[in-house]
């Protein structure tokens, strides 16, 4: 880097404008919230202009349209990536944000990827606290409701050409949202769909990777299913489901119990759940874990021996959520998660709903 502003915009620059009081917005309910329609009033934003020496100053102010070139790059060829957490209102009152860090980490290596300009991911994990205090309120107060928080980093040269864009917009909006899922879900598996290929960008949190998944999971919708199981390859490799990453838990040939998941070999996004759910497992030691590749037919021969107990996804929309059939081939494949007695999914779930909300004191939930 030449200057320090190309390398990273700085929190010490930090400026806020707040709303006018007759601005604010009535909090809604939450019982009402429906997963991202509802924005708090303030939002961060950042611009990156590589002629006027890279990162410029950054700026928590009123939420609002922005506005974009009609050649703006982010419009015609998908430069841009986004990043998903949330922030929990703990039952000591105080606000945390579950690993904020990873997601900054995250997002540079989508960056990297869209050749959208990096960041020190500790000025923003700043920047956003200071978003979350100033509309703090949002934060809703009931437990298993949360607030998001949005960062997204567009390309906004307004100039047509497949090239890297010498300005960008960096911006972070949050929305209240409730609990997000109901009980379990049917999947829809179609090894005709391919979400992510080798050498590929579907590791990434591009936007790019998931406006081509709306048709399928339309069609998942068609035949009852909530998501769609992602499969790869001849073999028919079991990559994520929908926008959460995959597991597996079942009893092997030896009698073992085992949890398996998809391994990051580039088809999978790393997500922050996927890598908690492992370390908490870990932590336990009551079973094996496994990060491999898992085929639809050994998928298949487990529920037939009656050995896979359980199925589920994760990621920080829903923390974790059960899988109880798969749509494939005309057929329903059951499975009995949500029989199990004790299911290590509930067991997991408990522990990180723990964490999230302050019931235990972890380093992984950060106070603003
Ligand atoms: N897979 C995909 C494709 C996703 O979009 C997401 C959501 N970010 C996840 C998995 C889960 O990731 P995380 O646990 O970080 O939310």
């Amino acid at each position: 880097y030449e200057t320090e502003s190309e390398y990273t915009f700085k929190y010490s620059d930090l400026q806020t404008t707040l709303c006018d009081p007759s601005q604010l917005r009535q909090k809604p309910e939450v019982a009402d919230l429906k997963f991202g329609h509802i924005f708090t009033d303030h939002m961060f934003k950042v611009s990156y202009h590589k002629d006027l020496g890279g990162w410029q100053k950054p700026h928590v102010g009123p939420f609002e349209n922005i506005e974009l070139h009609p050649a703006a790059k982010v419009l015609h060829y998908a430069i841009e990536l986004f990043e998903g957490m949330k922030a929990y209102r703990g039952a000591d009152g105080r606000i945390r944000v579950f690993r904020p860090d990873l997601n900054m980490h995250r997002m540079n290596n989508s960056a990297e990827s869209a050749g959208l300009p990096t960041f020190d991911g500790n000025e923003l994990i700043k920047c956003i606290n200071r978003l979350i205090v100033v509309d703090q309120e949002w934060v809703p107060h009931y437990e298993s409701s949360s607030l998001y928080i949005r960062p997204t980093l567009i390309g906004t040269d307004g100039t047509l050409g497949v090239m890297s864009s010498n300005s960008a917009l960096l911006y972070t909006i949050l929305c209240p949202v409730g609990h997000y899922f109901g009980g379990a879900v049917r999947l829809f598996a179609d090894p005709a769909f391919t979400r992510a290929w080798p050498g590929g960008c579907g590791d990434r949190k591009m936007g790019a990777n998931y406006g081509p998944t709306i048709r399928v999971n339309q069609m998942a919708q068609r035949h009852g299913c909530q998501q769609t199981l992602w499969l790869y390859g001849k073999e028919q490799q079991i990559t994520e489901a929908g926008t959460m990453n995959i597991f597996l838990f079942y009893v092997n040939e030896l009698g073992e119990r085992v949890l398996a998941t998809p391994p990051l070999n580039g088809l999978i996004l790393p997500g922050i759940i996927r890598q908690s759910v492992i370390e908490i497992c870990e932590e336990w030691g009551d079973f094996r874990i496994e990060e491999r590749p898992v085929t639809m037919d050994e998928m298949i021969k487990l529920v037939r021996k009656n050995r896979l107990l359980e199925m589920f996804g994760t990621g920080t929309a829903c923390t974790i959520c059960p899988v109880d059939s798969i749509y494939y081939k005309g057929q329903l494949i059951r499975i009995p998660t949500v029989e199990q007695k004790l299911p290590l999914f509930v067991k997991i779930r408990k522990r990180l709903l723990a964490i999230q909300y302050g019931h235990i004191e972890h380093p992984w939930a950060v106070p603003i």
